[in-house]
């Protein structure tokens, strides 16, 4: 009797290899690069459409295949790069597994053209679902170009699954920044959509990092450079004053590859010890050289983690080159940990003189007049009295109108009075609000009392009022006496280029975005010049790293990161004066309770549930 095992048949193996090797577009950028890296180019173009999900394209000048092996380098386990297993511990190629042309081939329609330099014509194949449609001969230039269209046409539900075109895309290029990188040599062009973020001539390491992530790197990096028999180490890190929340600067590279080592950044992280802020991640670029027989890549198909033979050596020797170098390059010393931030200076403004502040307090300004209150102070917003929302009355006056109640409030409260507050409450004598530890506004209510958090609250309110600034009204601008320049990467400034029309509504005025700078005149309200070049790059960040379940759009990514860097934080002390003007307009808010990023703004305590404590 015959058995129920079968072969699977190749193009049904190279699907489920796909899996494996393809997780999304950002996967075929990664072979493809490496195989033209493999193949000596000194010259590699990507092009990309959609983030990769309609086209990914890679132009090499490398070596190029004869006509045997145009056809065969879409086999499973066809390689040039090893022979026999002991190559597997001598590596010197990006590739080995020969399984990427398949299984890309598998899941998208792809289009080959190659030629070596030394025959007269090349060979032009096009693959679709591992079917050859297409094999001829044509007259082409020496190298190699892969397009890869349309990837997932047949797994919808991989298609399906793919993420919106700025996450796909971020991957993208965080493949390409990883390539580009390991090989500063040669030289990469990158083309998204039509337009050209990246233009990198061949150059050194250091001019690799600066072209790639701006003028403003160049002054951060720090040499750090060793020499043992089991280890070399080359590359940089980033001064600890630069360093910032996100991880997204951190790379180590092993013989060329970029790999991830939770163990090695330990080494890093213990290495700047002392002198980061807490949470504070450093940027760092180590390009580590190790015999290849002492590391083994062949653990993951992707090939981003490795083994290495003696962990603990090498963990030891990069940590104390990178100490060193810290402290040799004098950074260590000029750093003070208790100094607040809220005090620094960005190094732009360094030279400027002060300008004296100017305080806005309205004189005859009486929270408890039953008539129109005078202008708040523009530093908490839009809050007006007449505004339809200006709820905020309801909540102190008890529900005279009860399509003014707050959300779920109920108050217990039956009288109706003019009054706000109780009975004692007479002309300004009282002090409406509380604040406490520089975190929270306390203030008694008809039903008891209010804590609210004035981070979370002026979050709100600013966040409502940058969207009515993008979708309703152009807000108006504070026009500087000298403008403001900043420097940003080509990447970094297409985003901004992106959100332009968006950003002047708010407020901005932006005299000109060159490849890598941006000129800027006129700034919103709210927004001192200290806080810009903080906020416009918190806010390329946000963006870059949406997560499309989080937001709805770009404007409301842009109102919500906004809103986070602009906010009064905890440890602020504010006025009577501001406090008041705070929860004024937070109730003028179309939705007060919660803060952009959903947490509750404020907590109510009634006086039953004093009385209960009070009763114990
Ligand atoms: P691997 O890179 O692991 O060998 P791939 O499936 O990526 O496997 O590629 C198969 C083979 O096709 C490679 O070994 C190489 O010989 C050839 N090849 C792939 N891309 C190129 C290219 N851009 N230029 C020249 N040869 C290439
Ligand atoms: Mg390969």
């Amino acid at each position: 009797m015959s058995g129920i095992i079968q072969l699977l048949p190749d193009h049904v193996a190279n699907q489920i290899a796909a899996g494996e090797v393809v997780q999304r577009p950002a996967s075929v950028v990664k072979e493809l690069l490496e195989n033209a890296v493999d193949a000596k180019a000194s010259d590699i173009k990507l092009i990309v459409k959609e983030a990769g999900k309609t086209l990914v394209q890679v132009i090499d000048n490398g070596l190029g295949m004869n006509t045997t092996d145009a056809r065969l380098c879409f086999e499973r386990h066809a390689t040039s790069k090893i022979r026999q297993a002991e190559d597997l511990f001598d590596l010197h190629t990006k590739g080995f597994r020969g399984e990427a042309l398949a299984s890309i081939a598998a899941i998208a329609h792809v289009e080959m053209k190659t030629k070596q330099d030394q025959e007269e014509l090349g060979n032009h194949i096009v693959i679709e679902g591992s079917k050859l449609t297409t094999q001829e001969v044509a007259v082409l230039p020496k190298g190699t170009s892969f397009a890869v269209k349309n990837l997932f046409f047949n797994i919808p539900a991989r298609r399906n699954f793919l993420k919106s075109e700025t996450v796909e895309f971020r991957h993208v290029l965080d493949e390409f920044q990883r390539v580009a990188l390991a090989h500063p040599s040669i030289s990469f062009t990158l083309i998204h959509n039509g337009s050209e973020l990246y233009n990198l001539p061949g150059s050194n390491m250091r001019q690799r990092i600066v072209a790639i992530f701006g003028g403003k790197t160049n002054e951060k990096l720090v040499p750090v450079s060793e020499d043992t028999d089991l280890i070399k180490i080359h590359g940089f890190v980033g001064k600890p004053e630069f360093a910032k929340k996100n991880r997204g600067e951190q790379f180590f590279f092993v013989n060329d590859r970029y790999i991830k080592s939770p163990y090695l950044h330990h080494a890093i992280m213990s290495a700047f010890e002392g002198l980061l802020k807490e949470g504070n991640q450093p940027s760092y670029f180590l390009y580590l050289q190790v015999p290849p027989h002492t590391i083994d890549i062949n653990i993951h198909p992707t090939k981003t983690e490795i083994k290495f033979d003696d962990e603990h050596s090498l963990y030891a020797i990069l940590r104390s080159a990178v100490k060193h170098s810290l402290g040799q390059f004098n950074v260590a010393p000029i750093l003070d940990f208790e100094r607040d931030a809220n005090l620094d200076t960005p190094y732009q403004y360094k030279d400027k003189t002060a300008d004296f502040p100017t305080i806005q307090v309205d004189a005859g300004f009486n929270p408890f007049a039953a008539d129109k209150p005078s202008k708040s102070l523009s530093s908490f917003g839009s809050y007006t009295k007449d505004s339809p929302q200006s709820n905020w009355d309801s909540l102190y006056v008890g529900l005279k109108q009860d399509t003014e109640e707050i959300a779920s409030f109920s108050f217990e409260s039956t009288e109706v009075t003019g009054s706000l507050f109780e009975e004692e409450a007479t002309e300004s004598s009282v002090q409406a609000t509380y604040q406490i530890h520089k975190k929270y506004i306390v203030s008694a209510i008809k039903s008891g009392m209010l804590v609210m958090d004035q981070n979370r609250a002026h979050q709100r309110v600013l966040y409502e009022q940058f969207l009515t600034n993008i979708t309703i009204q152009k807000a108006a601008s504070q026009q500087l006496l000298f403008p403001l320049e900043f420097y940003f990467s080509s990447v970094e400034m297409q985003v901004l280029r992106e959100m332009q029309s968006t950003l002047e509504n708010t407020g901005f005025v932006f005299d000109g975005l060159t490849i890598d700078t941006v000129q800027i005149s006129g700034l919103p309200v709210l927004m001192a010049e200290s806080d810009v070049s903080v906020v416009l790059e918190e806010l390329i960040n946000n963006i870059q790293n949406e997560i499309p379940e989080t937001s709805f759009s770009q404007s409301d990514t842009i109102a919500k990161s906004m809103s986070k860097s602009l906010a009064v934080k905890a440890g602020t002390y504010l006025t009577d004066k501001e406090q008041e003007n705070l929860v004024n307009s937070l109730f003028a808010c179309k939705e007060p309770t919660i803060s952009p990023f959903q947490k509750p703004t404020f907590i109510t305590l009634t006086v039953e549930d004093l009385d209960k404590r009070f009763a114990l």
